[in-house]
């Protein structure tokens, strides 16, 4: 078994970190720190767990299950459609700023509703993940194809109009890394989208180690608009678009985190009507306290365009 990663620094930068939480991670009960680097401000897991457990965690029911939902009555297909919607809402205004026909990259492509949707809108998409079970699984249902493997170490045939980065940079070793490669993926005027979780965000001031959205152990970052902006201008990306609000798991972030046997990867395990009813509640229930924190840009969640700097 390989060691876990222990971090004296920053692992972007390399500058002294200061601890910001310490806490169990949800799946092991094993103690993590949270730390934010003095100098780039990004904050990050420590250790980071080893390859060994971080395969172990996503070898489990973590994604692509979604698509048994529609075996669930009524209630299941209504939760689909409405998931489908938060979907939509959450890419349009990246599709608003393609021409017809563009190609677009979606990296991580979980159950692949997003690349599905992308798709249905007229648009050329491909896709990427670690798992060959999940390539295997979207191809089959959604008819995508994609690459399997880490996006720096995949050879791609083509440049992209688009590259998608939704909810995936935070899980990467070294998202760096991968923002230099995407960007050098993309035609002249490509863009990147990303969301990310936000931990400037008041949701996480509020509720601390009992946010959801920290996810530990599989988050290894957690960023902050500033810190984002950083890995992206280093690799000449230009900001043209910014919101701290998503549509999908803003609300959700309330919830999952007020009621933990709610969250999403619990319910797909263990389908239950009356809790799924309280999840989506909590969900309405909580989306004054969205809004109000979205206006004052300290949402839950960062969703950003960015803009390939012309050479
Ligand atoms: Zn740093």
């Amino acid at each position: 078994m390989s060691e876990n990663q222990i971090h004296q620094r920053c692992p972007l930068c390399l500058q002294t970190a200061d601890s910001v939480l310490r806490m169990p991670d949800r799946i092991y009960g094993k103690r993590y720190a949270i730390l934010r680097c003095r100098s780039c401000r990004t904050s990050f897991t420590d250790p980071f767990p080893s390859e060994d457990e971080l395969n172990r965690i996503y070898s489990g029911e973590y994604w692509a299950k979604e698509t048994t939902l529609g075996k669930k009555g009524r209630l299941g297909r209504a939760v689909t459609k409405f998931n489908l919607v938060r979907m939509a809402l959450l890419i349009r205004p990246l599709l608003k700023t393609l021409p017809p026909g563009a190609s677009v990259l979606e990296v991580g492509c979980g159950s692949g509703h997003l690349a599905a949707y992308i798709k249905r809108c007229g648009f050329e998409v491909e896709i990427t993940d670690i798992s060959r079970d999940i390539l295997e699984e979207v191809r089959a249902v959604h008819n995508i194809s994609g690459y399997c493997g880490n996006l720096e170490e995949i050879e791609f045939e083509h440049q992209y109009d688009a590259i998608v980065f939704n909810n995936v940079l935070e899980h990467l070793r070294s998202p760096n890394r991968a923002i230099s490669t995407a960007a050098k993926l993309l035609k002249p005027d490509g863009r990147i989208f990303v969301e990310v979780p936000n931990i400037d965000s008041y949701q996480f001031k509020l509720l601390g180690a009992r946010w959801y959205h920290l996810a530990i152990p599989q988050h290894l970052y957690h960023f902050s608009p500033e810190s984002l902006d950083r890995i992206m201008s280093t690799n000449a990306m230009n900001k043209i678009w910014a919101s701290t609000y998503s549509p999908r798991t803003s609300a959700a972030g309330y919830a999952a985190s007020l009621i933990p046997s709610l969250q999403p990867a619990k319910l797909r395990q263990a389908w239950s009507t009356p809790k799924l009813l309280i999840y989506l509640i909590l969900q309405i229930a909580a989306l004054p306290l969205v809004c109000a924190e979205s206006l004052m840009k300290r949402g839950a969640t960062i969703r950003c365009i960015y803009q390939k700097k012309s050479e």
